[in-house]
Order: structure tokens, then sequence, then C-alpha cells
């Protein structure tokens, strides 16, 4: 037998792939031929390891589409409330394995590849990922759609189907060079397009009175064509919709030019138009004031809009001719869930459509909608924060402008009521920001426009009221709630970590994937002996796995008895990478000034993207590379510590980092990472984390008990106390001579001798102007780090505490924080109940 002959037998054994029956298996392998044939027109001879990757993607869609035309006709035969999440991002990574876990066919589809003499593995690898997003927001929204669909919630996500996802990330010398994501290439099996529901957008334009008020006109108008994808649910026969727009150019676009005789040059100008929806904007908890970007956002919420009112007024128990005339009802059919301000143009979109369209009073309009409409923040970084010139409004959005302006209006009359003659205070409240140039506050907007606002982790909402927005909290404190995030279990565990789930399913039974709460049963086991050691030897495994992927795809060699320290996310200054950064130039150090002391060998792998426009970002991924230059050549270091900067960091590449990692670094400055989900994802997987008692760090350590994660660092009052103080970093470096020395080498070109000069300016961020307080956690990060290696000389010690972390993350599933928004903003019950099986021909022919 062979390596994969073994693989594969054990594979067929486990249950959690679902159960291999011989005709399951048969069906399968006649619908991979057909499309081989009738889809992909190519015989055996001729196909290509593509084709058949879309040959089985199109047979696992296959299995889909009963299920959901069934479960959109039960939603209309119901009619339920339905759950509307609006988000310009989804960061979805693939499908195809995704799917087959949550049908529960995998094991079929995995024998019968393996009977055509094909690896699904290798197949699988083919697939892009859908990369719509550029880290946790992104993903968020992925983890949600999967939640919804399993809850059995009338869900639908809505967005933008960007031709070109997040940049590639390449690294040559050091640098982060950006690449296209050409992601529909080859085409995209999972959507499916629906021209016969494409709306009208408009855009510029003017406003004017008529006797019916004020009305939009004039404007010109870009078309949104839908493409659906379908969201199965975990094994419950529920398949929800994504629907995603993309901008069309409709066919009477620059008429007058094709009557002036510049047929040619309209025709080529119809790609203006399209696109709105080309591009994903690849920044990270940063606001740029593009007008593009602005258009995007419009585009997505008008679009979005129309289709939901279309489908609450052609409800099947409307009133009259079975459809719904009046919009009383509308807040207890529709919830509209912003995921950041991003989609916040909602607001006044809709009251537009009540009052100019519906011919609705205001009042009744403002009632329907802060009803519909709940906003969730996802950060408290003031570069962050969107707030778009009124000057772009007035001219893409001008009747919206007029709108917001008299939201302000009647929101400032009420600030005014219950705190006369506090002027400044209506200043501070505004939606408009009147110093410098005049700009819409979208943050104000989508708190005055919203019945609910939420923060993503406990101490994150807490930090809403008491700093950020605390006079509107005084004013409105009913409104403010906190729902802590939560990852899917399917794909971050029993998708990435197969071999983590059978040892778990072995002990507890497979309930957990949908009640991760039952992994607190392992905690009874966290000592037992055997346990631990099945435990530690899935850990090693992958970490083995990984080991192999960077030697075969970087050339890089690793230790795999080392400890795996891995920090993966979005390069940013509040992040911290730099603090990691210093701790690996501290080990460095400490060798070569002791080469014979002992030493706890270490991997030490950094990854994710900077935004292109950020400079230090990418000076910061420059300088992490040029450490591991010094480091990993360096004779005396030997494999007792490597420095490795994981490329093109993505979904697809979390799903194989994570389950190797034995430390996660989440070491943000207190009070700026919102929740963070990547602590999450390493937690579920069975690495222990170093971090500072922010965002969801706060509830992890709560749930695991101190005792279990390593936690350093300033708290949010000392953080502000220090900034109340006065922060000097020269009070550090004057006291700390392990920082100085750091501080020295970077500043003084040892990592650079060619370029002495190219890392002057971190020395300035980290001495002159640091905003995230590096120095002033160093030296407890360092002591913590020790702390961290002493642990991991004791084995035993570390199992017991990594199951501490698996038992306790099952607060941490999307499914608890879907079922939180579901009762506390959408008034909606999860069902948790499966639709009943779809009765499909034995052989779909
Ligand atoms: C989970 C995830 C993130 C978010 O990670 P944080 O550490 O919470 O910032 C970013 N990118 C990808 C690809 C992810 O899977």
């Amino acid at each position: 037998m062979s390596m994969s002959d073994i693989d594969h037998e054990k594979k067929k054994q486990i249950s959690v792939r679902g159960i291999v029956d011989v005709v399951n298996v048969g069906n399968i392998k006649k619908a991979f031929n057909r499309h081989v044939h009738y889809t992909l027109v190519k015989d055996r001879n001729v196909a290509t390891s593509r084709d058949y990757y879309f040959a089985l993607a199109h047979t696992v869609k296959d299995n889909l589409v009963s299920r959901w035309i069934r479960t959109q006709q039960h939603y209309y035969e119901n009619d339920p409330k339905r759950v509307y999440y609006l988000s310009l991002e989804y960061y979805m990574g693939r499908t195809l394995q995704n799917t087959m876990i949550n049908l529960g066919i995998q094991g079929a589809c995995d024998e019968a590849m393996y009977q055509m003499g094909l690896d699904i593995e290798e197949l699988e690898d083919l697939e892009e990922d859908a990369g719509l997003g550029n880290g946790g927001l992104g993903r968020l929204a992925a983890c949600f759609l999967d939640s919804m669909a399993t809850l059995g919630l009338a869900a639908y996500g809505y967005g933008i189907r960007y031709e070109y996802g997040i940049f590639a990330q390449k690294i040559k010398n050091g640098e982060q060079l950006e690449e296209p994501d050409d992601w529909l290439r080859y085409g995209n099996p999972w959507e499916k397009a629906r021209p016969e529901f494409m709306l009208p957008v408009n855009f510029y334009g003017h406003v004017i009175d008529t006797p019916e008020g004020r009305k939009w006109v004039n404007t010109q108008v870009i078309f949104a064509m839908p493409y659906d994808s379908p969201i199965p649910g975990y094994k419950n026969n529920h398949v929800n919709t994504l629907r995603l727009w993309s901008a069309k150019s409709p066919i009477e676009f620059n008429l007058k030019f094709f009557n002036d005789g510049d047929y040619i040059q309209a025709v080529f100008d119809r790609n203006l138009a399209e696109n709105i929806s080309k591009v994903l904007y690849p920044n990270d908890n940063f606001f740029e004031g593009k007008e593009l970007r602005l258009k995007q956002e419009y585009f997505m919420v008008a679009a979005t809009l129309q289709d939901i009112i279309r489908r609450y007024k052609s409800s099947k128990f409307g009133s009259r001719d079975h459809h719904r005339t009046g919009f009383e009802q509308f807040p207890d059919k529709v919830a509209i869930q912003l995921n950041d301000t991003h989609p916040s143009l909602a607001i006044p979109e809709l009251m537009r459509v009540l009052v100019d369209v519906e011919g609705l009073p205001w009042e009744k309009a403002w009632d329907i909608t802060t009803r519909t409409c709940a906003y969730t923040n996802h950060t408290v970084l003031p570069e962050a924060l969107e707030r778009w010139p009124v000057s772009m409004l007035q001219s893409i959005l001008p009747r919206h402008l007029e709108i917001i302006y008299h939201i302000n209006f009647l929101h400032l009359k009420e600030v005014g009521a219950r705190y006369p003659g506090d002027f400044d205070r209506l200043r501070r409240m505004s939606l408009i920001e009147e110093d410098g140039e005049k700009r819409v506050n979208m943050a104000h907007l989508s708190i005055v426009g919203s019945h609910a606002i939420n923060g993503v982790a406990r101490i994150h909402s807490e930090i809403l009221k008491d700093s950020v927005f605390r006079e509107f909290y005084e004013m409105h404190p009913d409104k403010f709630q906190n729902k802590t995030n939560g990852i899917t279990p399917r794909r971050w565990l029993l998708l990435c970590n197969p071999n983590l789930s059978d040892v778990i399913e072995s002990k507890i039974g497979s309930d957990w994937a949908v009640h991760l709460e039952q992994l607190q049963q392992l905690k009874k086991l966290a000592r037992d002996q055997n346990f631990q050691r099945s435990v530690a030897k899935v850990k090693q495994e992958n970490k083995l796995r990984l080991a192999e992927l960077l030697e075969k795809e970087y050339g890089v060699k690793v230790n795999p008895a080392s400890l795996f320290d891995i920090q993966v996310k979005r390069i940013h200054e509040y992040k911290r990478q730099l603090l990691n950064c210093l701790h690996i130039i501290t080990l460095y150090n400490r060798i070569k000034k002791n080469p014979s002391a002992p030493f706890v060998p270490r991997t030490i792998m950094i990854g994710g993207k900077a935004a292109p426009g950020y400079l230090l970002a990418k000076k910061i991924i420059k300088l992490i590379c040029s450490v591991g230059q010094v480091v990993n050549n360096d004779p005396i270091v030997g494999d007792k510590l490597k420095v490795i900067f994981l490329e093109n960091y993505r979904v697809t590449l979390a799903e194989k980092i994570i389950p190797a990692a034995d430390l996660s670094e989440q070491i943000s400055t207190a009070g700026t990472e919102a929740s963070g989900t990547g602590n999450m994802k390493f937690m579920l997987n069975g690495a222990l984390t170093i971090g500072t008692l922010d965002g969801a760090n706060v509830e992890m350590a709560e749930e695991m008990g101190n005792e279990n994660i390593f936690i350093f660092g300033m708290t949010v009052d000392e953080v502000e106390d220090l900034k109340r103080r006065g922060y000097n970093a020269w009070d550090y470096y004057n006291k700390l001579p392990e920082a100085k020395q750091c501080i020295d080498q970077i500043t003084g070109g040892f990592f650079s001798p060619n370029n002495p000069d190219e890392f002057k300016d971190i020395g300035d961020v980290l001495m002159k102007w640091d905003r995230f307080y590096l120095l002033a956690d160093y030296e407890d990060y360092i002591k913590t780090q020790d702390k961290v290696s002493k642990v991991y000389q004791d084995s035993t010690k570390w199992m017991e505490m990594a199951i501490h972390n698996i038992a306790s993350s099952g607060k941490f599933s999307s499914d608890r924080t879907i079922g939180d928004y579901a009762r506390e903003i959408w008034g909606v019950e999860p069902s948790w109940k499966a639709l009943p099986d779809p009765h499909e021909p034995r052989d779909v022919q």
C-alpha cells in the first residue's frame, strides 16, 4: 500500500466525513463522468486536473440544487422575517470541500475520486479562493453566512461581485509586490447569473420640487446584475443565497455619442460604468475617501434595497392580490444588518424610497427605517472611520445629501431639547463635521438611523459606550449592545483539521460541530495521558505537513520539533508585528551573546498583506524578511531559531497554518483590536495564546482561565493612564539594554548593511511618535515569551493547557454569535430544524 492508499483507508473509516454508501459513490461517479463529457466537453485522454476539479465542483453543486430551490420555496410558503446581511466584503475562500462537508458527502466523493484514480486533495487545491475581503471583517461575514444557514434563518447575504478580489502578495527581495487577483479567469462553477433580476441604480443628476415633493432627476443609470451563490447549512437541507451585484452598462449608455457617430468610442465608454464592480479596495481598517468607493457602496445598497422591497411586496401573505401594499409590517418582516458603516447609505436610501417613491410621510418612514436597520461597529481607530466629503455626496448623490441634512436637523433638535444651551455637544454629535472640509460622519448617521448598535467583543462594546460614542449612549442607552464575534467550527475545525476532529469525535461524538459548547466535556480529559498523546500526535502531524509545504513552496527547511510561533493577520501598526520582531531580534542577540546557553528552539512565522499604499506596513515586511536573512543564515544560530515570512496569507493558507501552530500571537495594544477572530481559530485548534487584554482575548482568558493563556502588557486603563501621563519611548530605551540594542541595530543598518538608512523610519516611529506604545509593553512581552519557552519544555503541561484551550472555545462559535443577533437584534428565533430531504431522482440524468 502506498502512503496515499493508507491515508485513503483511514479516511474511509471516518464518519464525520459522511457515510460512504455504494449507491451514492456510484451516482457521483456517473454525474462526474457526465460533466467531463457534457459540461467540459473532454474525454479522459485530454482532460486536465482543472477539468476534473470543475467536473467534481459541478457534481457537488448538483447535490445542492433541489435543496436550494426547496429552501427558497419554503421561505415563500411560510413568510418568516427575512434577515439581510449587507457587507462590502465576503472573504469566502474555497467552496468545494465546505460544500461536501455541509452536505455530508465528503466521504462518498473521496471514494468516488479514488475509484477513478484521482486524488481529491489535488483537485481541491486547484480551486481559486473567493478573496472578496480584506481580513477579519470580510471573513466574519463568511462565517455568519454559514451559521445563518445552519441555524435555519431566512437570511440573505448581499454584496458586490468584484472581478478582482484582494491582490496576491509576492515577496521579492523582502518586498511586497501586488498581483491582480483574476479569480474568475477559469469561470466560477458556484455562481448563477440572474439577468432577469437586473436593477437600475442612479447616480449624479439633481433634485427638483414637484407637487408630490422632492424628486431626483436627470440621473445617470447603471444596472446591477445579480449573481447568486448557494450557502448550505450543516447537514440540515437548508440552502440560503449570497447575492452579489455586478455593474452593467445600460444598452442606451452614451446614446448621444451613438447619434454623433462616434459609435466605437461609445462602446469603449461602456467599460467606464462597469468599473464600479471591478476591484475590491485593499484597505483594512483604513478609510480612503475615493469617489469610486463611494459609488460601490451606493451601488450595492441601492440594488439590494430594491430587491428587499420587491420581495417584501410580493409576499404570498400580502393584503390584496397576494401582494403587500403598505409598509406597516416592514420592520416585522425585514431586518437589515450593516456590516460596519460601509453600507450605511442604506439609511438615507430607504428614507428616499419610502418618502419620495412610496409617498410615506417622513415620520412614518423614519420609524420604519430605524426599526429595520442595525449597525455593527468594527473599529475605534480614527483613521478607519468613514467621513465622506459633503461635496462628493452633493455631486454623486444630491438627494441623499438633502435627506442626511434633514435627518441631522431633526437629530440635533432632539439633542438640543435634551441639553439646552450645550452648543459644543451639538457640534460633537452632529452628522456633519464642519472643521476643515465639510464631511458626513457615517458612524453618527448609522447610530441615529438604527435601533441597535453593537460592538464585536465585550471590551470593545464598553469602549464604544464610554468613549467613542459616549454622548450617543447617554441619549439612547437601550440601543447599545455587544455581540462577541465567532468563527464557524465547520471550516475552522472539521475542514481544516480532520485529524483533530476525529480525536475529539472518538471521545465525545460529533454533535460538537453544531453545539460547540460540548467541547467542555474534554476538560476532564486534559490530564488524561492517552488523550494528551493523541492530541499531541495530531499536532505533530500537522506541523510535519506544514514543514513539507514550507520546504516545497519556499525552499526553507524548518525543525519540526521547534516551537511553531505564528502571527498571521493583516500587517498594521496597531497589531504590532514590530513588537514580535523586537522579540526575534532579542532572541538572536541572546544566542549570539551566549551560544552554548540552553535554548528552546523556535520557528517564528509572520504572514499578512500590507495595504498597497501603507508604506510603513510594507517597510515592516521588509524588516521581518531582513531579520530573517541575518538569523536564518547565521551558523551560530543553527536550527535554534528560524524566521519565516509567510507569503500571500489568505483563507486557504490560514486553513493550512493554524492547525500546525503551537503559539498564537495576539499582541495588539489594549483598546485597539475590536475583537479579532484569528485568535479564536488558533484556540479551537489547540494552540496556546500569548496576548494582551484586548478584544476577544479578554473573553478567551475568562473561558479557559488565566492559567491557560499567556497574558502580558498594559490593560486599556493602563494605556489610557500612560497617554495622560505622556509616553516617552526613551524612558524604556534607557532602562532596557536589550530593547536599546534592538533599536540601535534596526536604525544602525545591522539588518540592512547595503542600505544602512533602510529602517531609520521604523526607528523614528518607535522612538518619536509611536501611537501603539511598543516599548512600554516590551519588557513584559519578553518575560512572558521566556515563560512560554519554559512551559513548552514541559510537554505534559503544554498539552494540558492546549486541551483546556480547545475545551473552552465553545463560546466562540459563530452559531452562538448568530443566535444572539437573531434573538436580541433581529427578533427571530433560530430553528435548528432540518428541512425534509429532497427526493431527488436516484440517477440524475
Ligand atoms: C481570520 C482571518 C483574518 C482575521 O485575523 P485577525 O487575527 O483577527 O486579524 C484575516 N485574514 C484571514 C485570511 C483570516 O482567515
